[in-house]
């Protein structure tokens, strides 16, 4: 059974991933700052932002086979192209784009030791460069920018056999998808989950959907 670690997982989609991840007897790791995790799961309470924090996790975690890059924020009030918070737009891309980086750099030992381990993150259908919309502009950045990131890691740990790739899960009820999306957590977990597991290195370096197909940049 894989060993599967979700960013993030005391809530929202995080949460359900968790839950999902149990439920079909795989052992499941959760990130979280605060709170209980999901009945079954381990946890390592950390921000991830804090490389410290990740770095000694990672010593105290074994071999994972699927990690879950999933802890994200939709950013400050202001960040219309005019009207932008600096500060907020800085901290989107510490947690949206530069933690996903830090925590699967933190915890590559552990998905080199697992063998042909893959690396999902979770990134948006904001970030499209097809949209030329400038509403959440910092947000859409930030998801942009990790698909780039992403992309070139894919590159970079192909020859280890490890699969790196992207998800956009849709609208999702959650504290930050609000009541009237139309996906609920638990829907898109499962896609999500089963999108983890086939993913080999064909899908490396590419965009899905939570349903398993393809999606552009
Ligand atoms: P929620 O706001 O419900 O949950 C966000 C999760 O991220 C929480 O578990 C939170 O932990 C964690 N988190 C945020 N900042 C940090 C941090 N600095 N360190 C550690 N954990 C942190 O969001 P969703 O579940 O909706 O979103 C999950 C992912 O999906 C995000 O990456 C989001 O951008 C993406 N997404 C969501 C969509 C939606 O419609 N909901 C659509 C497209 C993408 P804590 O409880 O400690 O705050």
């Amino acid at each position: 059974m894989p060993h599967l670690l979700i960013t993030g997982g005391g809530r929202g989609i995080g949460r359900a991933l968790a839950e999902n991840g149990l439920a079909r007897g795989w052992r499941v790791t959760v990130t979280l700052r605060r709170g209980e995790p999901p009945a079954g799961a381990q946890a390592l309470f950390l921000d991830v932002t804090d490389r410290a924090a990740l770095d000694l996790a990672a010593g105290r975690t074994g071999p994972v086979d699927i990690l879950i890059n999933n802890a994200g924020i939709i950013g400050p009030d202001r960040q219309d192209p005019l009207d932008m918070d600096f500060d907020g737009f800085a901290e989107l891309l510490q947690v949206n784009t530069l933690a996903p980086l830090a925590v699967t750099q933190a915890f590559l030992p552990n998905l080199r030791a697992a063998g042909h381990a893959r690396v999902l993150s979770i990134s948006s259908q904001m970030a499209w460069m097809g949209y030329a919309k400038a509403d959440r502009i910092a947000y859409r950045a930030s998801k942009a920018a990790l698909n780039k990131v992403m992309q070139g890691l894919a590159t970079r740990l192909e020859p280890e056999g490890i699969a790196v790739a992207l998800v956009d899960p849709g609208w999702v009820r959650t504290d930050m998808g609000g009541a009237a999306a139309d996906l609920s957590a638990q829907q898109v977990a499962q896609g999500i989950l089963e999108l983890a597991e086939g993913l080999t290195l064909a899908g490396s370096g590419r965009f899905f959907r939570h349903d398993g197909s393809e999606r552009p940049f």
